[in-house]
């Protein structure tokens, strides 16, 4: 793309072409070798010979409206070539006074003598700034600017363009002066009739310049201030009220406002115009207005200013996304999408803008994602394990039930994985109570059966040991070892597994985080199954698959996420859903509950009670309080145990008591000599005790919606009806409506997906370890119509070209974008 030398430039030719179209009634003639539109596009070409930013900007603007030519309509066409004539006069006339002179070509040279080399055929020397030179080329950003410009992370001109608006203020809108109404952004045009401008009497260092504006419909005087001695200036006030002469026609933007002396415009904008409908200058009228987030010592149209300069004099952005995938999802092309997040036309252009650039935030990370899937399965080599045997073969005889279907097809695809040598990395998600305990002594089995060593990590006490009671079981009956590590594994007992597993001896180890301390070694440990994984964060999770050579890993979770955020969070693992509850589950009656109805919940707790039920009461605790809420807790359990239920038993359970104390409230809940148990949320995973029927909730607003779904897993294990209780002194309208989703739904993904539209990602995930990525346009809840597509697409093109070997520039910005979404959280 070069720029137009106005020498050469005919205007004469350009000024005819439009009168001759305009007197054949706008039919895009024919002329000797080109259709009128054909000839506008070539000769107008990308850049115009001034230096005035907005007019270059409209003068781009104006050479692709004339691309559209054919498809206008007559009226549209009329409209742009009258555009189109202003704004040659206004060209002309610019260079008439000034002779070609481009300053931002001078500050090139000047600037960076050292790197950049002026062009050498000076006459049309086209500005050729790159992506990657430092804001402080533009000559709208200076040295001491860009400093500040670097705590927004904004060094380069990529930086810069990439620095999206956080939002735009409509000046769009014009309107006569008797329809203007409080609140609203808009622009009026009209004459002027009269024009101020004087040192406030009160405030020497005040200058007020006011015009008084009308149009057809009315008048309408607006001021604007001004504050410092550089405006008490009278050769200054002069100067304005020269450029504001009366009867010329005046564009006003601004926010309407009320006030005691009338309607008028707050903080205006005006820019005095060539004729009634004639074009705008202004960055800000008539037009819709980036708003940055900004720092320190950067006004806004430091930013406005130097993304505008910076589109004028950038060659082409290039734009790495093939072609085929841009008329498949109808987006924007890169440069375009740019020009317009920034500086939209109107609102339509916005959002193609947004969609473009939001479904670029989501593929990179995808192909990211893909791309590392494919790397960890090429570069490491697991064992491939024996599907059958006689393991599994004995396993299956004494399963007390039969699986369920969903539970067969997981086992199968995790069975599938197992017998390739490129290392397995699945996620199972399964709703509280699925099942997914006995999917993974499947794998397990299966690692086992062909000589190597399993592993399996959750993230409490609570929730190992209910495992390993679980699978000691079943473990005996099959004459296999197994032992369970923690902390509060007795120092002998650690020394003697520690033995058994680098020996061989111990084919299946179960346990906390104690799993990954350092002197546990492995002799061949094959798989790695992870309880529960959100809560470890990532070296924990690879600091345990150290423990072998590449082994499987089988990760599961019971808070099923909508896939939206699997997408966002694991898109490089291979996910299966236990999407069906084992038969027999009786959905679990929920109730809402305010403060004063909390009787109706003894008297609930009473009744099953009664009936040789059990009942669970939960107390949130908040980490940082902990003391706090233990102390609560203790006072609550005095209150039930003595007051409320002095008939029943009633233990405690919280998370600063002791292993062999909570071990011993659990056993006496398990056992039923404690009716009742009073409890903190460490009771939240896992925890099995079939003859439990009440869930009663303290300070249910507290929690997540996906939290409590969880605590409410806690019943519904058995043959009984049970119920869960939320109880809340909440009276928001939100907390209600969160609360009262629990009420309609059993379904896990259900509730997820709306706990993530009613509190948003951050908090569904909670945000100490969500590890999401950092998007600056897309939003995970309004945008995952695009990620769909984008994963759609990721996928499509690995396998087109699985290394993406046509695709360099595709390569490049991956790498750019990736590193830069992902950050560190990178699980190896
Ligand atoms: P979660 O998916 O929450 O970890 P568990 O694996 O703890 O679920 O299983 C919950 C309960 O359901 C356990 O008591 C388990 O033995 C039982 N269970 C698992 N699968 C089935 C099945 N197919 N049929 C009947 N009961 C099952
Ligand atoms: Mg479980």
């Amino acid at each position: 793309m070069s720029r137009i030398n106005p020498e050469k430039f005919d205007w004469e030719r350009i000024e005819k072409a439009l009168q001759v179209e305009s007197e054949y009634g706008y039919k895009n003639i024919q002329g000797k070798l080109y259709r009128f539109s054909e000839f506008l596009c070539l000769t107008f070409g990308d850049t115009p010979p001034v230096t005035n930013l907005l007019v270059a900007f409209r003068w781009q603007e104006t050479a692709k409206k004339f691309a559209r030519y054919s498809h206008l309509t007559i009226l549209e066409r009329e409209d742009l070539i009258n555009q189109t004539l202003n704004l040659i006069g206004e060209v002309k006339e610019m260079i008439v006074n000034k002779p070609y002179y481009h300053p931002v070509a001078e500050e090139v040279k000047s600037l960076a003598v050292a790197e950049v080399k002026p062009p050498s055929n000076t006459s049309v020397a086209p500005v050729t700034l790159k992506l990657d030179d430092p804001v402080t080329l533009l000559k709208a950003i200076s040295l001491r600017q860009g400093e500040l410009l670097k705590k927004l992370q904004i060094v380069t001109i990529r930086d810069l363009l990439f620095y999206y608006p956080r939002d735009h203020i409509d000046y769009g809108r014009q309107v006569n002066i008797k329809d203007l109404v409080a609140g609203e952004t808009v622009t009026i045009v009209g004459k002027i009739k009269k024009c101020d401008c004087f040192s406030s009497p009160k405030n020497k260092k005040l200058t007020i310049f006011s015009l008084i504006i009308i149009d057809r419909t009315g008048e309408v005087k607006i001021s604007r201030f001004f504050a410092g001695n550089f405006y008490s200036n009278r050769g200054w006030q002069e100067k304005m009220k020269r450029q504001f002469p009366r009867n010329a026609i005046v564009a006003a933007s601004g926010l309407v406002k009320q006030n005691k002396y009338g309607i008028t415009l707050e903080n205006p904008e005006f820019e005095v115009l060539n004729s009634q409908g004639g074009n705008i200058n202004s960055l800000k009228i008539g037009r819709l207005l980036p708003v940055y987030p900004l720092t320190d010592g950067i006004p806004a149209d430091v930013i406005r200013n130097g993304v505008m300069e910076a589109m004028v004099a950038l060659p082409q952005i290039s734009d790495p996304l093939p072609v085929i995938l841009k008329q498949q999802y109808g987006l924007m092309e890169l440069q375009e999408a740019i020009a317009r997040i920034h500086y939209p036309e109107d609102q339509d252009q916005l959002s193609h803008a947004r969609r473009r650039l939001i479904f670029d935030e989501f593929f990179y990370l995808q192909l990211g994602f893909l791309q590392r899937r494919q790397e960890q399965k090429e570069s490491r080599i697991a064992v491939s394990f024996t599907p059958n045997g006689r393991l599994i073969e004995e396993f299956n005889q004494i399963l007390p039930f039969s699986l369920t279907n969903a539970q067969k097809r997981v086992i199968e695809e995790i069975i599938k994985d197992l017998q390739s040598p490129s290392p397995m990395n699945r996620l199972v998600q399964g709703d509280v109570g699925a099942g997914k305990t006995i999917v993974a002594v499947f794998a397990i089995l299966t690692a086992l059966q062909s000589g190597y060593q399993g592993a399996l990590m959750a993230p409490t006490e609570v929730l190992a040991e209910q495992h390993y009671r679980k699978i000691v079981g079943w473990f005996n009956l099959l004459h296999l070892p197994v032992e369970l590590l923690t902390g509060s594994t007795k120092t002998a007992k650690r020394r003697q597994i520690h033995g058994q597993l680098e020996s061989g001896e111990l084919p299946l180890l179960i346990g906390t985080h104690a799993l990954i301390q350092d002197p546990v070694q492995f002799r061949n440990l094959g798989l790695v199954v992870i309880d529960e994984q959100h809560r470890f964060g990532v070296q924990q999770r690879a600091k345990l698959l150290s423990k072998g050579r590449s082994p499987h890993v089988l990760s599961m979770t019971a808070t099923p996420i909508p896939r939206t955020l699997a997408l966002t969070l694991h898109g490089d693992l291979d996910v299966s859903q236990i999407d069906e509850l084992p038969p027999g589950r009786q959905p679990i009656q929920t109730t809402v509950l305010t403060g004063k109805q909390r009787p109706q919940a003894y008297e609930l707790i009473k009744r099953e009670v009664a009936q040789g039920r059990q009942a669970y009461v939960i107390f949130p605790l908040i980490e940082e309080s902990e003391k706090l809420d233990v102390k609560a807790a203790i006072a609550e359990y005095e209150k039930f145990s003595e007051k409320i239920f002095p008939n029943f038993n009633v233990g405690l359970l919280h998370g600063r008591m002791s292993s062999a104390d909570k071990d011993k409230a659990l056993n006496a809940f398990r056992d039923n000599e404690t009716q009742i148990i009073v409890s903190t949320t460490v009771i939240e995973v896992g925890v099995d005790v079939p003859n439990a029927t009440v869930m009663l909730i303290e300070n249910a607003e507290r929690f997540g919606l996906s939290q409590l779904h969880q605590l409410r897993g806690r019943v519904g294990r058995g043959s009984h009806k049970s119920f869960c209780l939320l109880v809340t002194s909440s009276k928001t309208p939100d907390s209600i409506q969160r609360l009262n989703v629990l009420e309609q739904s059993q379904d896990g993904f259900f509730i997820s997906e709306m706990d993530l539209r009613l509190r948003g990602p951050g908090e569904v995930l909670g945000s100490r370890q969500s590890g999401l990525p950092d998007f600056a346009l897309a939003s995970l809840v309004e945008d995952q119509e695009v990620l769909v597509l984008a994963r759609e697409a990721a996928e499509k093109i690995l396998l087109q070209d699985k290394y993406m070997q046509g695709e360099n520039s595709l390569k490049d910005e991956l790498q750019r974008r990736y590193q830069k979404l992902i950050g560190n959280e990178i699980l190896t």
